[in-house]
């Protein structure tokens, strides 16, 4: 179990320093990029100067990636929770998590339409089902499929942690490399990764943590070693209904970059 009180104050603290560090970084990354562009255009006859080029683009393009991570972890604080139908969102939530995919991965979406509105950030939903997207696709490289699916569910008192209720469960199932049972304890820790340096940033479950907690639901996870991976968030339903489009009316939050 999570020692919840800890963990939101390491969330928080994490939050603030990273905040300020990512949006700094990214100001150098983007001068970084755009000199490296200046130079290609000087440098065409040299083939080896156009592959060190490369490398610093790649390179600067991974800080890119990394510091939207960094940031979107920092804006957590300030979720903007509006009644969102998962149901009427089907299509653009299967778009939204195929689209990084590589094709050696079937991927079936199972969003009937009879689920309940669900009150949830809007924006940090779709990051949380991108981060399990993401590691679902890291966990099968072999081929595999992920499963996107979500069902009603009340949780009785004293049953589920501390929240009871109305919910709608969706869970992220993958057929791939499953979670050994000794790190199992360690996966919504802010940067604990187990892959390489310049593929994993150790916050994509702690953003998933957060937003299910901050929303007043929660995070289960079940893996089997060898065989895969579900989980599952707990998204309170909505008493009000949401708008045309699937999404209540809200302002979009400003964002910090
Ligand atoms: P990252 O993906 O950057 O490593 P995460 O916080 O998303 O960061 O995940 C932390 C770790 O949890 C991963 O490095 C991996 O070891 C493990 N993990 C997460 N999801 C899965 C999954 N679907 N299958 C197997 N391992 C997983």
């Amino acid at each position: 179990a999570h020692d919840q009180l800890a963990q939101a104050q390491k969330m928080e603290a994490l939050g603030q320093l990273t905040g300020g560090v990512a949006h700094d970084f990214n100001n150098l990354l983007m001068v970084v990029s755009g000199q490296a562009q200046l130079l290609r255009k000087k440098l065409q006859d040299d083939p080896r100067a156009l592959r060190a080029l490369d490398a610093i683009e790649a390179s600067a393009r991974r800080g890119e990636d990394l510091t939207r991570h960094l940031l979107a972890f920092s804006r957590r604080q300030r979720l903007q929770p509006t009644a969102v139908s998962l149901s009427d969102r089907a299509g653009a939530l299967k778009e939204l998590i195929s689209a990084g995919l590589p094709s050696r991965l079937s991927i079936c979406v199972d969003l009937p339409p009879s689920l309940w509105p669900v009150k949830v950030d809007p924006g940090e939903l779709e990051l949380a089902l991108l981060n399990l997207a993401v590691n679902a696709r890291d966990a099968m490289p072999a081929g595999g499929a992920l499963t996107l699916v979500a069902e009603n569910t009340t949780l009785e008192a004293g049953k589920h942690e501390d929240i009871q209720g109305d919910f709608v469960a969706i869970s992220v199932s993958d057929t791939g490399v499953g979670i050994p049972p000794d790190i199992l304890p360690k996966i919504f820790d802010p940067f604990f990764t187990t892959k390489d340096v310049d593929k994993g940033t150790g916050l994509g479950l702690s953003q998933v943590y957060g937003f299910a907690k901050q929303s007043g639901g929660t995070v289960t996870v079940s893996s089997e070693l060898g065989h895969g991976t579900t989980i599952t968030l707990y998204l309170p339903r909505s008493q009000a209904a949401p708008a045309e489009g699937g999404q209540g009316e809200q302002e979009e939050p400003a964002t910090a970059v």
